[in-house]
């Protein structure tokens, strides 16, 4: 039996995790739960998975999940906020960890279940995106499997050499041709970009996701992340990937080999596919998706991302490019205008603009990767820092929109 923690369970990823796991009971049992504040949620699973703990982030959602679960046998032990987090993330029973908690929020206990040599199921790219060297460096030196969950990288991973040198050149890999679907607003002029609302930035033509990554996806920065994702996991420089709109998601991805080999994954879009990928890898289990039927699917599209009207697809290729803290700051900013546009107090073409007022404001600094504790405690207060200059920012903004 694989034990599992799957931390930010009530989410998008986490609701389908649990859904492929509670498929092979003979093979993982789940032994704990994480979510924010979604007691409804959690209950539910808690009821239907049965774990060991369950964290929520404060006490008082803690106090209202024991209440709700007062009747149930046997139940889980009810925890709160982020040492419980890390607990659960480095339970000993503990094989497998999804980090699908959503944002930097994730870091510290995916970095935690990284440090205790856990098999790591990453769905937070924005972890890998604000301390990649220091959690690449935390997997190296303890020996945890790290495996990609987001659909792409889990598709580029499949089409690489399972035993490879270090650095993608050896393996003989030209490119990394990284697909995106365009988002919701692929084919909407830029002149009306300035005023679509939440509610069509979140109505993802492809993938049902959360909130926060399918604003991203509709800003393309969904994609400039996973190009520094991409980087971090495949030891690559952001020139050897080329980002490929590809509107049906049928392909998740691609790697060009020296040899002129084009290796894809294709599938249909769900995530349940690299879910199960990874949770079984090296082996293949049912994930309950259905199968691809190559007929309906007919044709398959590409063609260039159109980078001025995606913004935030320059400015993630600058921070990739620049290293250091520069993702820490787009990654912060970012989180924070998006906040600000799903709380409707800036339009949707102001959080490019924000991130690189607070990319511009902050200077790029090297992260000391030597020892994980400077490291850290740098890029934590650079991203404290940004969150503070893109507040500032957007009450700067504010006044504009209102007249
Ligand atoms: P979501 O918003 O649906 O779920 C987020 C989960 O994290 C919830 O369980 C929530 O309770 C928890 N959470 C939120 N804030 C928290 C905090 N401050 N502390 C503790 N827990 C917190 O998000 P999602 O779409 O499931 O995405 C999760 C992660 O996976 C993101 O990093 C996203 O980029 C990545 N991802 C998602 C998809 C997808 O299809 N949804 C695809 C690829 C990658
Ligand atoms: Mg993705």
């Amino acid at each position: 039996m694989i034990g599992i923690a799957v931390l930010g369970s009530t989410g998008s990823i986490g609701v389908s995790t649990l859904d492929v796991v509670q498929r092979h009971p003979q093979r993982f049992r789940v032994l704990a739960l994480s979510a924010h504040r979604n007691v409804e949620r959690m209950a539910e699973q808690c009821l239907a998975v049965r774990p060991r703990f369950a964290v929520m982030v404060d006490a008082e959602a803690a106090g209202q999940l024991r209440d709700a679960l007062a009747e149930m046998s046997d139940p889980p032990e009810v925890l709160a906020g982020a040492d419980a987090l890390e607990r659960i993330a480095t339970l000993p029973e503990v094989d497998a960890v999804m980090a699908a908690i959503v944002g930097a929020a994730g870091l510290m206990s995916t970095l935690a279940a990284a440090k205790a040599g856990k098999r790591l199921l990453l769905a937070n790219k924005e972890a890998l995106v604000v301390a990649g060297a220091i959690l690449m460096r935390a997997v190296a030196d303890s020996g945890a499997e790290l495996l990609p969950i987001d659909s792409e990288h889990n598709a580029i991973f499949q089409c690489l050499p399972a035993q490879r040198p270090e650095g993608l050149e050896r393996a003989g890999v030209e490119r990394i041709l990284l697909t995106a679907s365009g988002g919701p607003f692929r084919n909407t002029p830029a002149a009306d970009l300035a005023r679509v609302t939440p509610e069509q930035a979140c109505a993802h033509p492809n993938w049902s996701m959360g909130r926060k990554i399918s604003v991203d996806s509709a800003t393309m920065m969904n994609k400039g992340l996973e190009i520094i994702e991409a980087c971090w996991l495949f030891d690559t420089p952001p020139e050897r990937i080329q980002v490929v709109v590809h509107p049906q998601s049928v392909i998740h991805s691609m790697v060009q080999y020296n040899d002129g080999s084009v290796l894809a994954q294709l599938g249909n879009p769900d995530m349940r596919t690299p879910i199960a990928h990874a949770l079984a890898w090296p082996e293949r289990i049912a994930s309950g998706v259905d199968m691809l039927d190559i007929f309906s699917v007919a044709r398959l599209d590409f063609e260039p991302p159109a980078p001025e009207r995606f913004p935030c697809l320059r400015l993630a290729y600058r921070a990739a490019r620049e290293g250091g803290t520069a993702p820490v700051v787009l990654n912060a900013a970012n989180e924070i205008a998006v906040e600000a546009f799903l709380d409707e107090r800036i339009g949707f073409t102001d959080i490019g603009r924000i991130v690189e007022m607070t990319m511009d404001q902050l200077p790029t600094v090297a992260v000391d990767a030597s020892g994980p504790r400077q490291g850290l405690t740098q890029v934590l207060e650079v991203d404290r820092q940004a969150r503070e200059l893109a507040e500032q920012s957007i009450a700067g903004l504010a006044p504009t929109r209102v007249g």
